[in-house]
């Protein structure tokens, strides 16, 4: 089925800002409160959010096979079940009722004012129901950092890590819609000199840029996805900030791995971007030396060109970009991780969520987390108005961004942002 939708000469009736990461081009999904306080699923061109539930029941999506309460759900997860050629029938006609030239919505004024709304008007909310989020750690680069700060540099990558994408899992109750607010963790830090473990507020709270992929229901119990069909059951993306306590992780982590240091909040963009949408910006990823095993092997372009930065905006101050990344640098693709991650024959539902693991570049102005950054607290980040950060602050917003480019079109992401609240007393 062509992507019609993408053609990048489209344009919309709706007003579309310059540098939007919402063109018609774009048509991500999410799920939002209306002025009235429905819940309904919905998209975005520009500025305007578009309630598909009010699309529907007024008849704009004849001829595609759909129940009629598909949108008007509080999650996306049937939607995503139904499968990848009805995404794509849905994507493809809704460009077409925005498309300038058709009068259908453009010129129906009581039809125009029960589906669009103005940013403000709405609350965006979780887009799916997560069953089971899963976090990699498929950045070399940030593999690399985190082996020679902890371990050995001269041998930072476990003997596993060229072989096989490292993942665990984690836990999806605290996976919160962008601008939830994030309470810093209490918890248990190592021992100092006599002894006793340390407690309380952690001291090294951090951010981790990442990127995770939405699945489809996808294979049995005991079936695996092969490689070639796996970008088949990813639905789309969003930006993740794995926020991470490293100072509770260091003590807790050994030897089961990630635990109260990582589950206390996982703050998400809201709008998934189709991997339809990003169709044109794929690209290849790095060698891989050495060759991986058979099912891992993934032929070519499986990477995609994701501009990524992060910021710091501290409480009252100017927001400051502290890292400049690129969703391209990861080593282990979606589709490897995901073919990885049911050659066991672990199965895979509608609405999981898979993190992609911080993703570092090559230079240090483009590693995904402060511990990187400021080198385990050692070179201390600048920021605009004069002050510096090891770690992050309380009352610091971390914004993370995420956008591809060519010469015709931008497709974005929106904001991923979470502000830091002290720590509840114990
Ligand atoms: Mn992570």
């Amino acid at each position: 089925m062509p992507l019609t939708a993408n053609d990048p000469t489209r344009q919309s009736w709706l007003e579309v800002p310059k540098n939007s990461d919402f063109p018609i081009q774009n048509i991500p999904f999410g799920v939002f409160l209306t002025r009235d306080d429905i819940i309904t699923i919905g998209t975005r061109i520009g500025n305007t959010a578009i309630d598909l539930g009010a699309l529907h029941q007024l008849g704009y999506f004849k001829g595609i096979e759909l129940t009629d309460d598909i949108f008007l759900q509080d999650t996306l997860n049937d939607f995503i079940a139904d499968g990848r050629k009805t995404w794509r029938l849905v994507r493809n006609r809704i460009s077409d009722i925005f498309l300038k030239d058709n009068p259908e919505l453009r010129d129906n004024t009581e039809h125009k004012e029960r589906v669009l709304f103005t940013m403000n008007e709405i609350e965006m909310q979780l887009p799916v129901d997560v069953g089971d989020y899963t976090d990699f750690y498929a950045s070399k680069e940030h593999a690399t950092n985190v082996g020679s700060l902890f371990r050995d540099p001269e041998n930072a990558l476990l003997p596993n890590w060229l072989h096989i994408p490292i993942g665990y899992h984690g836990r999806s109750s605290s996976i919160i819609p962008s601008g939830t607010p994030v309470r810093r963790p209490n918890g248990q830090t190592k021992p100092g000199e006599n002894g006793t473990p340390g407690f309380g507020p952690s001291k090294l709270l951090d951010f981790e840029l990442e990127m995770a992929f939405i699945t489809t229901a996808s294979n049995a119990l005991g079936r695996r996805i092969p490689i070639k069909e796996a970008d088949e059951h990813i639905f789309g993306l969003v930006l993740l900030n794995d926020w991470s306590a490293r100072d509770i992780q260091a003590w807790e982590y050994v030897p089961l791995g990630p635990f109260l240091g990582k589950n206390f909040a996982s703050t998400i963009s809201p709008w998934i971007v189709t991997l339809d949408a990003l169709h044109d910006f794929k690209v290849s990823g790095p060698k891989q030396d050495p060759e991986p095993l058979p099912y891992l092997k993934q032929g070519e372009k499986k990477n995609y060109d994701i501009n990524l930065e992060a910021s710091i905006k501290p409480e009252g101050g100017k927001e400051t970009v502290v890292c400049r990344s690129n969703f391209k640098y990861m080593y282990w693709s979606m589709v490897q991780q995901l073919a990885h991650h049911t050659i066991n024959g672990c199965n895979v539902r509608s609405g999981d969520m898979m993190g992609s693991g911080t993703i570092s570049g090559p230079t240090p102005d483009s590693y995904g987390s402060m511990l990187e950054l400021s080198w385990k607290g050692t070179k201390p980040v600048q920021l605009s108005d004069g002050s510096s950060r090891k770690f992050i602050e309380d009352g610091d917003t971390v914004i993370l961004r995420g956008y591809c480019q060519n010469d015709k079109v931008r497709i974005g992401f929106g904001d991923c942002a979470g502000k830091v609240l002290p720590a509840r007393k114990i």
